[in-house]
């Protein structure tokens, strides 16, 4: 178990928190605020129980120069909005100088202030130690909730742990308990759903689960590799040359394994990748030569969410077709309103499963969605991230 801010008693403590402000801005903008309300519980928690906070984060990608369209200050003025409370926000090209340090020394218990993004410096994403320390001699403790960058060694994730003892925020918490007991201590049966573009990007997702699942079912665009790699001919259907040997070793391990492994028995086929495009049903071994999967079939849904409702544990990675248009989210749709009826722990990892989980509304129904598309798949990996391995055990 790792240590949380509930295991600090905080009187008189300076807290450096990293977050994950990485929103999207239109101009100054902040058009979706979900990433700054998710970090409020742990934010306040802090400043009721006697912490001054320091928080940072980076946004977008200045590529280690200052760049204004990248600045956090929309963020600060959010946090004040939504908690009331002031934020000192005290900008710096260079992150921290000495108006930074002379504030954070000045900062007073239940008070909080923001750094600028830490990504204005070179130094963050190369972990340089130099920017570490500085960061680490602006508190006491360094507070880990950004999750969505935990599976990145840099210096305000993971070097400033270095100087200064860290533990994790709620955030990080509720991903450890529920991504990591999803995937090492499951109720079984224990299945997972993979699905996606790219066979060749998911493999050591598939080839550590296949350790650990009783259930295998795979779908989406990645199906295409897998049927290609049995045989099967698949018109203009997404294939991934690279991924076909590694399909094919899926297959043989799966068996193995004693795995049940299902792939789609169906498929909706379009004559392009286009909503409107003209399209039909077809089994998968009869896939027209100029027609393109772009969904799992009725048949397939039946199946899968049959073998679902047998499950005590479901991770879901991957959407089961181009959910983003209307026609072909059929199958992607049967499957998430299947996650949120049974009675089973949901666990949703990878950004555009959770985006689909969102377009149907049924994102209040899955037990967990991580909230870090690359983080949560290396996770699932079995790879200790590096965020989180400097967090202090209990
Ligand atoms: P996640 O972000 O959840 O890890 P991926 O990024 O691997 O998922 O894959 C998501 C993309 O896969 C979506 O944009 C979706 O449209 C696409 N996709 C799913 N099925 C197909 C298909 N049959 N053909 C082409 N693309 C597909
Ligand atoms: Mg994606």
């Amino acid at each position: 178990m790792k240590k949380t801010i509930k295991d600090i008693d905080w009187t008189g403590k300076k807290a450096v928190m990293r977050c994950d402000f990485n929103v999207p801005l239109d101009g100054d903008v902040i058009t979706d605020d979900i990433r700054i309300r998710a970090a409020l519980p742990s934010i306040e928690y802090l400043l009721d129980n006697g912490a001054a906070v320091v928080l940072m984060s980076h946004l977008g990608r200045p590529k280690g120069e200052p760049k204004p369209e990248f600045s956090l200050a929309p963020v600060a003025k959010r946090i004040e909005e939504l908690t009331g409370r002031s934020v000192n926000f005290v900008p710096s090209d260079v992150v921290v100088d000495d108006k930074v340090r002379e504030a954070a020394a000045a900062l007073k218990a239940g008070e909080m202030m923001l750094i600028e993004n830490v990504r204005y410096r070179a130094g963050e994403t190369k972990n340089d130690p130099e920017f570490a320390k500085e960061l680490s001699e602006l508190g006491d403790i360094f507070v880990q909730d950004a999750f969505g960058t935990a599976h990145r060694a840099h210096s305000s994730t993971t070097g400033i742990a270095d100087y200064i003892p860290a533990v994790s925020g709620f955030l990080i918490e509720k991903e450890l308990k529920f991504l990591g007991d999803a995937v090492n201590d499951p109720q079984r049966p224990f299945a997972a759903i993979m699905g996606g573009a790219k066979v060749k990007d998911k493999i050591p997702v598939i080839t550590n689960l296949l350790d650990k699942v009783d259930i295998l079912i795979v779908g989406g665009g990645m199906s295409y590799t897998f049927f290609k790699a049995q045989g099967y001919s698949i018109g203009t259907s997404l294939l991934d040359e690279e991924g076909l040997e590694l399909a094919a070793g899926i297959l043989k391990k799966a068996e193995e394994k004693g795995v049940k492994f299902m792939l789609p028995v169906d498929v909706v086929a379009a004559d392009e990748f286009a909503n409107d495009s003209p399209h039909d049903t077809y089994p998968v071994d009869a896939i027209p030569d100029n027609r393109m999967g772009l969904d799992i079939g009725a048949e397939t849904i039946k199946l899968f969410t049959d073998t679902l409702k047998t499950a005590k544990t479901v991770v879901w990675n991957g959407p089961l077709g181009v959910f983003e248009m209307d026609n072909f989210a059929v199958g992607t749709k049967a499957i998430a309103e299947c996650l949120a009826e049974i009675d089973a722990t949901t666990v949703i990892g990878g950004g555009d499963s959770a985006a689909a989980v969102a377009k149907f509304g049924l994102g209040d129904k899955m037990t967990h969605i991580s909230t870090g598309g690359g983080a949560s798949l290396e996770f699932l990996e079995g790879r200790e991230l590096p965020g989180i391995a400097i967090i202090e055990d209990k």
